[in-house]
């Protein structure tokens, strides 16, 4: 099970969390298509609403009506192969001796099984397979014996892997991040209250203002009459494990994320792209979205060395086809990137074409893009792509594919090139992107390009000493 997903808290002074909170899952509806959700707290109880489908559809009038109460969390979660159980849309609720919980979760445990098993032979009945729920049943064991902070540091003892969490415990909205910070979660200042967001795009949309990220390994609990919050470091550790891939691909571009505005690092990932591996061609194509912001970098750092190389689109995307992956099989993949973009033949017709994307995973996007930039007669295709080969697969939040269906993870470079049907094709290097970001690859999470993970995962290779905590002793915890 892999959550892949986008969360939100909010707490207010004096109007109910629910429309806030619906206009920013949908500020972060990037980050999950397949389900929404929210969870609302008016003093007495809880009450929620969670569905399939996008946001729009999720909500209507009447389901934001009864989400009465000035504190609340929400999700969005992403899409997965093979769909999804109605068990596992977000936020998990649960009512228990001490309260009541809802918890909202981007990323992934790698030790779930674990903890499960544990709680399971206490006699925790689970409803479904997926880390959350874990999540919940630990913290509500947790707070019959402790307070809120304790509680949450206790849980974060026992649990190994990526998680940004928003959390309400009866109308209290608390935010953690995993110590080691590999998802995003910041902290806005909202005119009547504060909000904790995987994204600052959700607080702009709220027009609040963004105070900072939320530290790994740090808690904050905001007071439930919108009046402030209060932090808690309750893990310290010397590196991080941010994911980079959230700069190349997943975050929006107009987010802040460790005080960077991501558009401004894929276009500096796009100059780099030039830098290492330009080539001059008579026009530089994006495929959009996600390629434009390289695009804009690489082409700019063209023009500034003198090459003579226009900027231009030259294809089109149809906005109303979500995203490729939802698409269970490789055939209906095919279809979709053709359903998806069409060319502009009077950009394309003659010309040599350089093609850039931010990433490539399975290769079917660029497989089919470079077929029709050909059938639209461009003569030359060179492919640029603004990350390294993605070898090995995301267990921390990221749903990429199977290492089997990975393209470069048994391919060189001239295989894929081969395979694609580019006339050339180059990835970025690792240290562009350490450099782009800002960061030793010793505080990134860099397991999808080097197959080196910082989590202990089983069966798979770290690149730090870090082991996950043995459960049944506190003692020798994670942290
Ligand atoms: P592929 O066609 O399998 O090579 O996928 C590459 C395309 O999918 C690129 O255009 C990326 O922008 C996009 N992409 C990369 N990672 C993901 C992801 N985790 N989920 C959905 N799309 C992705």
């Amino acid at each position: 099970m892999h959550e892949k997903c986008g969360v939100v808290g909010i707490s207010l002074s004096d109007r109910g969390a629910a429309r806030p909170l619906y206009y920013s899952l949908y500020a972060l509806q990037h980050r999950g298509q397949e389900a929404a959700g929210i969870v609302t707290h008016d003093g007495f109880q809880q009450h929620d609403h969670v569905g399939t489908g996008m946001v729009g559809d999720v909500f209507d009038q009447e389901d934001l009506d009864q989400l009465n109460g000035p504190n609340g969390i929400g999700h969005v979660r992403y899409p997965t192969q093979g769909g999804l159980g109605a068990c596992c849309a977000q936020p998990f609720s649960v009512s228990f001796k001490s309260g009541s919980l809802g918890l909202s979760h981007n990323g992934n445990l790698v030790n779930t099984d674990e903890v499960r098993q544990e709680l399971a032979d206490l006699g925790h009945a689970f409803t479904s397979n997926g880390d959350t729920e874990v999540i919940a049943h630990d913290l509500a064991r947790n707070l019959l014996e402790e307070d809120l902070v304790r509680a949450v540091k206790s849980t974060m003892s026992r649990i190994h892997g990526s998680y940004s969490l928003t959390i309400m415990h009866d109308e209290t909205v608390l935010g953690v991040r995993d110590p080691q910070g590999n998802r995003p979660l910041c902290i806005g200042e909202l005119e009547d209250g504060y909000v904790i967001a995987s994204e600052s795009a959700a607080i702009d949309t709220l027009d609040g203002e963004l105070i900072r990220d939320v530290k790994p390994g740090e808690l904050v609990v905001l007071k439930p009459d919108g009046s402030g919050y209060d932090t808690y470091q309750l893990v310290e550790r010397e590196n991080t494990a941010h994911c980079f891939f959230e700069h190349v691909y997943f975050a929006r571009p107009d987010s802040v994320i460790n005080d960077e505005l991501v558009y401004e690092v894929r276009r500096n990932l796009g100059e780099a792209l030039w830098n290492e591996s330009g080539v001059e061609t008579d026009v530089v194509m994006p495929v959009p979205d996600s390629g434009r912001s390289f695009a804009s970098g690489y082409a700019e750092a063209a023009a500034e060395d003198g090459a003579d190389v226009e900027f231009a689109e030259g294809l089109m995307k149809n906005r109303y086809v979500g995203r490729t992956f939802i698409m269970p099989t490789q055939d209906e993949r095919e279809r979709a990137v053709r359903l998806k973009l069409n060319p502009i033949k009077s950009t394309i017709e003659g010309r040599s074409v350089t093609l850039i994307d931010d990433s490539i995973v399975r290769g079917t996007t660029s497989t089919q893009l470079i077929e029709l930039l050909r059938d639209a007669g461009a003569e030359e295709v060179h492919v640029r792509i603004g990350a390294p080969p993605i070898v090995a697969p995301c267990y921390l939040g990221i749903d990429m594919a199977t290492r089997e269906e990975l393209i470069a993870s048994d391919r060189s470079v001239e295989d894929i090139r081969d395979h694609v049907g580019a006339d050339s094709l180059s990835y970025l290097s690792i240290g562009a992107i350490t450099e782009a970001l800002g960061k030793d690859d010793t505080d990134l999470c860099l397991g999808c390009v080097t197959g080196k993970y910082p989590y202990d995962i089983e069966g798979e290779e770290r690149d730090r000493d870090v082991t996950r905590p043995t459960i049944g002793s506190p003692a020798s915890a994670d942290d």
